[in-house]
């Protein structure tokens, strides 16, 4: 019997990471401060190259904030561990072992084996539709396929926080539709916290509990907004919806502000150099 409390908390405290020092320091993330709550599945948006693949590598201790801190359930975050794992956007199986050897090498490296394990892999890999494909190879499987494959691989180690960074990115619009369906129904039927990043609106509404809106470069937190859409959902139910429309609209002009600030340059210097810059708004006005 698994003890083990499942899902918990990160919080985020006041972190900036910046590269460089003295005249060619780079600040990429600016004093953000957000929380994943425990059992939810929060999306984190923002535009291209606004720092999220940054933020996901502080989150997930792969990097140090250069100040501030990251805490998993009031425990300071300071180096990469399985109760955070990350899911990104390049594929990550190994080509030489079968979908079901993938599934399993996470466990079977920790010492894990037995038919428990057999028994969950075999489920995961039945509940994301691979299970014609428990023997095949990496190169045998479409993109969609594999991207399943490594939802499977990463959830069963049971992290108490999954973060993926933009994992359908690249798939045509039909096999990323069916993704975000199974994932949701994977996370509907998890007791994880997930955090999902992305920069597509519609898979953020569908996807999420609470939204967090990022700004352009560098990265801050602009809005939280908290998607109180019925589950278990389904893609054609949200393109209906008056409220997911309307959480749509507002999500939308917010980030459509952020990437009219990249596109004018109003982010140039003006917050590289020590200036936090909270009021972005003001900027360029
Ligand atoms: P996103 O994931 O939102 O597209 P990234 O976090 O990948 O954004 O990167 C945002 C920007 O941060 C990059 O364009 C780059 O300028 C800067 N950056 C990221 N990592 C480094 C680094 N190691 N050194 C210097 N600059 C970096
Ligand atoms: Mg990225």
């Amino acid at each position: 019997m698994n003890t083990r409390r499942k899902g918990g908390t990160l919080e985020v405290r006041d972190i900036s990471k910046s590269y460089g020092s003295g005249r060619f320091a780079k600040t990429v993330v600016d004093r953000c401060s957000f929380t994943v709550e425990d059992n939810k599945l929060t999306v984190m948006i923002g535009p291209s190259g606004s720092g999220k693949s940054t933020m996901m590598r502080l989150l997930a201790g792969f990097e140090q904030p250069t100040t501030g801190s990251v805490l998993l359930d009031g425990q300071k975050v300071t180096k990469p561990s399985r109760d955070r794992l990350v899911v990104f956007q390049e594929t990550a199986l190994y080509p030489w072992m079968t979908t079901y050897k993938n599934v399993v090498f996470g466990p079977e490296s920790q010492g894990r084996a037995g038919t428990k394990l057999e028994k969950a892999a075999d489920a995961l890999i039945e509940r994301v539709g691979l299970g014609q494909f428990r023997k095949s190879y990496p190169n045998q499987l479409s993109g969609g396929m594999q991207r399943r494959a490594e939802l499977a691989r990463a959830l069963i180690n049971d992290p108490a926080i999954m973060i993926l960074d933009e994992p359908f990115r690249g798939l045509d619009a039909m096999t990323k539709g069916l993704m975000q369906e199974y994932y949701a129904r994977l996370f509907e039927n998890s007791e994880n916290t997930h955090l999902f990043i992305t920069t597509d609106i519609d898979e953020a509404i569908f996807l999420a509990d609470r939204l967090l809106i990022m700004s352009n470069f560098p990265l801050r937190l602009r809005e939280v907004i908290d998607v109180n859409l019925p589950r278990p959902r389904k893609l054609a139910d949200i393109v209906e919806s008056d409220v997911a429309n309307q959480l749509k609209a507002t999500a939308l002009s917010l980030l459509h502000e952020e990437a009219m600030k990249s596109f004018t340059g109003t982010h140039s210097m003006s917050r590289i150099n020590n200036n936090p810059g909270r009021e972005d708004s003001k900027i360029g006005a």
